[in-house]
């Protein structure tokens, strides 16, 4: 890309939506290139079982529970100290996603749902901004590269393809290591060109991938043009209702979602601990179980319940020790 497209990338700023398997390898790809600012957005912490798959997390940033953006942004600093990195511990929703995402060049998927991926889709296509959307489940990795008006939408492309595939979860399949490595490669070469200005480079292409089977394909993906979201610009997962209090998230757990409240996790920590339960804080979130639960509490007041899927219990046990 020569020395003009090294400077380009320089001035350049790209958003990692979900920094797990995917946008942690991407992350750091995009940090050793040389993009000038990188902002890494995620709603969950650094836990032994991400360690097989999760490139920047190690052992440490497990055992101190830390939240993967802050962990993430940590080792991103250690390896490239000339651009700008900054951590955002948040879920990325419509209510959200506008005060987020503004202003970069290029947002790209480490997300592991495709909740959030439809409304990064509805922002994107309605600000005009490209994305980058990546996928990984088991063996298998697709990736695409969206932008607006010239290729086809997330939504086009989920008329066309097998959704099937995409929709099986990575926490009732698992997820291979080199699948998400291959996956993040493809996605971060295409952001390289796209924020290099190398536009036509980009080659356009649903790419998808199967380490196991060895299978590579590659399509031409048209757009739908009667398309809900880039042909009649609608957008309903940003128009759409407040987030449901309560969703699924992985398997045996649930998130419940609290409206920006602030919470004193320290005081927090000490009150439950004079209750008698073992409980550990880090200054972003604070764990606590209460068997067969575990609990972790987020300082906006997210929390997320691990041993139960029932909303039930989750807003139960959230009032039991939190406060309603
Ligand atoms: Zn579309």
């Amino acid at each position: 890309m020569g020395e003009d497209g090294q400077r380009r990338l320089l001035g350049s700023s790209a958003a990692i939506v979900g920094c797990g398997a995917i946008g942690a390898s991407t992350a750091q790809l995009l940090a050793r290139a040389g993009v000038g600012r990188l902002c890494v957005l995620d709603r969950d912490f650094v836990e032994p079982s991400n360690l097989q798959r999760q490139a920047l997390f190690d052992e440490d940033d497990a055992r101190e529970a830390l939240p993967k953006a802050a962990a993430a942004v940590r080792k991103l600093r250690s390896l490239n100290s000339e651009i700008e990195i900054e951590a955002v511990v948040a879920d990325v929703s419509s209510q959200n996603v506008d005060e987020l995402l503004r202003g970069f060049d290029l947002i790209l998927d480490g997300t592991d749902n495709f909740e959030t991926r439809f409304v990064v889709n509805d922002y994107a296509v309605q600000a005009g901004r490209p994305w980058i959307y990546a996928a990984a489940v088991g063996s298998y990795g697709v990736t695409f590269a969206i932008r607006p008006g010239e290729t086809a939408c997330l939504a086009c492309l989920m008329e066309t393809t097998d959704r099937s595939m995409l929709e099986e979860t990575c926490d009732t399949a698992g997820i291979l290591g080199p699948a998400v490595s291959l996956v993040s490669s493809l996605e971060a070469a295409e952001a390289l060109k796209l924020l290099s200005g190398r536009f036509a480079a980009m080659h356009g292409r649903l790419v998808s991938c199967d380490v196991w089977s060895g299978r590579m394909q590659s399509v031409r993906v048209t757009r739908n043009t009667s398309c809900r979201t880039c042909a009649r610009r609608e957008f309903p997962y940003l128009e759409g209702e407040a987030q449901p209090h309560i969703t699924m998230c992985g398997r045996d757990s649930v998130q419940i979602h609290e409206r920006r409240r602030s919470l004193d996790l320290r005081l927090l920590e000490s009150n439950l601990a004079a209750a008698g339960m073992a409980v550990k804080q880090n200054g972003f979130l604070l764990k606590f179980s209460a068997p067969p639960y575990e609990m972790t509490v987020f300082g906006d007041g997210r929390a997320i319940l691990k041993g139960s899927t029932d909303p039930a219990v989750a807003r139960s046990l959230y009032a039991r020790y939190i406060g309603a």
